[in-house]
Formats: structure tokens, sequence, C-alpha cells
């Protein structure tokens, strides 16, 4: 059996800031097209990682390959990933569609293909015919609908998402939660997912690093985490209840 590159793959990554060591060698593989979600408490180290991955914050040491090809050193624009943010930072000037085309503008696609995008990129998010709307004027849920599609319409291979559900109320999160895994499904692309609530992490992924102080302590399908917690940390953070 021939084994597939993963798309993305940490090996040994190191980080500190001064005399914290907030990433101690981490070591990860990713396969394309999957719901991985990053686990662990606040501290853990979690949104380091995605940083690491988007080329916000560079590696002490350890090597980041994409599709087999070390990037530690390919800026942040030339990557094929973007990221979803807890508070949206979305652009509150700028309507829906400018928002959502800002990406492709910078790409500088003809302005009649830059509004097809806009419009598939809006009818996947449930948010067909807002073009015109102002940021302003929406809800929570909707303005994180927006970051969603503004994020898709760069046609990343990698999305992040760095606790984006956290701010929405628990209904509402409930329901974004199917409609994520739905839009990563369709899309095929590859999801990492961040947040601290397990039952979320449980319901959403197809695979789990569970985190904490700056290691990965298990990594595994959704049942092998719930079923067979490695040690007491993952057993503890995994049974406790919000
Ligand atoms: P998480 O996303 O899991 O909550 P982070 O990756 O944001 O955790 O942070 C991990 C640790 O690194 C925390 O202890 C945090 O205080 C520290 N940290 C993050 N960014 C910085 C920074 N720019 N300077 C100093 N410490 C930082
Ligand atoms: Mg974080």
């Amino acid at each position: 059996m021939v084994e597939e590159t993963p798309i993305l793959e940490f090996s040994q990554v190191a980080l500190s800031f001064g005399d914290a060591e907030v990433l101690k060698k981490i070591d990860l593989a990713l396969e394309a097209g999957k719901f991985y979600t990053l686990l662990g408490p606040s501290g853990s180290g979690k949104s380091t990682i995605l940083k690491l991955i988007s080329g916000q914050l560079q590696a002490d040491s350890g090597k980041i390959y994409f599709e087999g090809k070390v990037i530690n050193d390919v800026p942040a624009e030339k990557r094929r990933v973007n990221t979803v943010f807890q508070n949206y930072s979305l652009f509150p000037n700028m309507n829906v569609y400018d928002n959502v085309a800002f990406g492709p503008r910078l790409k500088k696609l003809p302005e009649g293909e830059i509004k097809e995008k806009v419009k598939e990129m809006l009818a996947l998010v449930k948010l067909a015919g807002f073009e015109k709307r102002e940021i302003t004027e929406l809800s929570g849920g909707q303005q994180q609908r927006v970051a969603i599609a503004r994020a898709l319409a760069n046609d990343p291979e990698v999305l992040l998402l760095d606790e984006p559900l956290s701010a929405l109320d628990y209904k509402l999160r409930k329901d974004m939660q199917q409609e994520l895994r739905n839009i990563q499904k369709r899309l095929g692309i590859t999801f990492v997912f961040v947040t601290h609530d397990q039952e979320e992490a449980l319901a959403m992924s197809d695979w789990i690093f569970v985190m904490n102080d700056g290691l990965i302590q298990q990594n595994g399908t959704p049942e092998d985490i719930y079923d067979e917690p490695i040690n007491h940390f993952v057993a503890d953070f995994i049974g406790e209840t919000n």
C-alpha cells in the first residue's frame, strides 16, 4: 500500500516565548480532506500551532511540511491556508460583498468571476442575497458566516478555525457545528478546528489532538479518545462537563 504524503506535517516543532516553552517538540501529520480538532485548555498551545501553520509565527526549531515540502520560510501570503477567528475580524466599514471579495480581488480575478465566487460562498454559508448588507447590521452568527465565506473565497487547501463558535450561544453553536461539518465534507478540504470544548470536539471531528502544556497528550478518533484516554489528564479533561 502506498502511503499518501500528509498535507501538513510537524516534525519536532518547538517554540518558546522568553523562558516559556509554549510548544515542546511537537510531531503531527494531517491527511488531506479530513476534519481535525486541536482540543485543550486555555494556554495549552492550540492557537500557536495554527499560527505556525498560517505563517504568523516562526518555529524556533523543527520542520513544518506542506504537501511534503518544508515551508518554515514560506511567507504567510504564499501559503494555501486561511484562518477564521473567534472575533470574526471582518472589515466593519465594508459591506458583505466587499468583505468576501477581498481575497479574490487581491488575486486580481476578473470582477465577473469574483461576483460568482462571492455568490457561491454566501450560498454555502446560507447567506444567499446578503451581498449589500452592512457588517454592523448583522448578528454575531451571521458575521461568523461571512468570516467563513471570506476565508473560503481564497480557495484555501487548509482552513484553520480558532474557536470560531465560542462567542455564540448554545443553540446557534449546535447548528453551526453541523454546518461547518457539512461545509468541510462538501468542499473536501482539510479543516483544523480549535476548541476547549470536549463535547464540541467529540461531535465534530474525524481526528482529535488533545493538548496540554505545549504537548500533544493523545491523538485519535473521538471514539479512541473517549473510550481509552491514555492518561489522567485526558480522562479528566474529556470527562468534564461544561
Ligand atoms: P491556547 O490557544 O491553547 O489558549 P496559545 O497557543 O494562545 O494557547 O498560548 C500558549 C501559551 O503561550 C500561553 O501560555 C500564552 O500565554 C503564551 N503566549 C502566546 N502568545 C504569546 C506571545 N506573543 N508572547 C508571550 N507568550 C505568549
Ligand atoms: Mg487560543
